[in-house]
């Protein structure tokens, strides 16, 4: 497994970028990109659709696709790249960037105080952090690549 591969895949705090919704080349905004192609002009049949197969869901459809077009909307290229568009206090991107460290659980203050996260992020935060210590970054990361980033 490539390093630089993980790097640019898992965040310094552990969490997956690769996978995260907003990663431009992850795979929720590719394939949004891609139904939205396939989709078409569905939003002008989603009516007729709706009276000839007397489905009231396909009312939702605009709401549907205005889901769809925030997922093909975001853009991020990476924690590793740039400052993180959903946690936008992240203490943690500059300051491994000082500690010359590449995850958080290499550094021998971890875990500190200096995330800014919530309880409960910070909470994943130091389980994943123990992992990843536990069983290796390569293995931690074939996993995150299995799994839905949202569970
Ligand atoms: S930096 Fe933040 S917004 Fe960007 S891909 Fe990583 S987790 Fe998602
Ligand atoms: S001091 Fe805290 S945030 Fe900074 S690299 Fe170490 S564990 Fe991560």
């Amino acid at each position: 497994m490539e390093y630089e591969r993980i790097l640019s895949a898992i965040a310094p705090c552990g969490l997956s970028c690769e996978t995260c919704f907003a990663r431009v080349d992850g795979g929720i905004h590719q394939l949004s990109r891609e139904l939205r192609e396939k989709l078409g002009n569905f939003s002008a049949y989603a009516k007729r659709f709706e009276n000839m197969l007397e489905a009231p869901v396909f009312e939702k459809y605009p709401d549907f696709e205005a889901m769809l077009d925030y997922f093909c909307s975001n853009n991020c290229n990476g924690c590793r790249s740039e400052q993180c568009r959903l946690f936008k206090d992240c203490g943690i991107r500059p300051c491994h960037q000082e500690k010359g460290v590449d995850f958080c659980f290499q550094c021998e203050e971890f875990p500190c105080s200096k995330t800014n996260f919530d309880e409960s992020l910070r909470r994943a935060w130091v389980l994943i952090n123990e992992k990843i210590r536990k069983t290796g970054i390569e293995q931690y990361y074939e996993k995150t690549r299995r799994r839905p980033r949202y569970v």
